[in-house]
């Protein structure tokens, strides 16, 4: 079963690998962006592990609403949006439990990204974060290993695709050859949580 502090474990490192990574979120967001990806993000997960520890909330949703809400009213892009919705609906979804099975995690996890779809308006194939977070919600229902390993996939998969939704969809053909940065972090984020999982 996984508590409130494995989420806090999850979230406090998935901020040290957006730090460490913000230069190449920000390099590939240069490519079919507008270059503030790494940024973003390393701003809205910084104030993220500033909140939850300062608030230490108990429960596992209380922990993803929190960190939702957060990355919500931190981040100006497009991404803190739809990261804050996939948290806060996860967060909903797994209710009040004190603790949580990874079945349970994954149906939530589900809930939280068709959050972002509904947000965003986009679909698996259209060169997003949901290229990522798709299989590997799905993949969580086998092992955090599967998640971790389908997110790693869907982003790769991201690079010969044409963007239809968000800034990069503006270069249409010219998107193509170049890996989305939001399903990069979003597989950073599912390889935080494999390895607090793991450890
Ligand atoms: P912005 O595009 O506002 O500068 P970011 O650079 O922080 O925001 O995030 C860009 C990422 O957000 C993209 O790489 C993509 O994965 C994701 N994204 C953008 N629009 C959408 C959308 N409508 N649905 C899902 N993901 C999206
Ligand atoms: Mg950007």
């Amino acid at each position: 079963m996984f508590d409130g502090a494995f989420f806090r474990r999850w979230l406090a490192a998935a901020a040290g690998a957006v730090e460490r990574e913000a230069d190449r979120l920000t390099e590939l967001d240069s490519a079919i962006g507008d270059a503030d990806h790494g940024a973003n993000l390393k701003r809205g997960f910084a104030a993220v592990t500033e909140v939850l520890d300062k608030e230490l909330p108990e429960t596992p949703g209380a922990v993803l609403v929190l960190a939702g809400r957060q990355l919500i009213s931190t981040v100006g892009g497009a991404s803190g949006p739809l990261y804050g919705t996939m948290l806060r609906r996860t967060g909903k979804a797994l209710g009040e439990a004190g603790a949580v099975t990874r079945e349970e995690l994954a149906a939530a996890l589900t809930a939280g990204v068709a959050g972002v779809a509904q947000l965003g308006g986009a679909k698996p194939g259209d060169k997003t974060m949901l290229d990522a977070l798709v299989p590997a919600a799905e993949a969580l229902g086998d092992s955090f290993a599967a998640a971790r390993d389908a997110a790693e996939a869907g982003a790769l998969a991201t690079v010969p695709l044409r963007a239809r939704k968000g800034r990069a969809s503006y270069l249409g053909e010219r998107s193509i050859g170049h890996q989305d940065p939001g399903a990069t972090s979003s597989a950073l984020l599912i390889a935080a949580l494999a390895e607090v999982a793991a450890a």
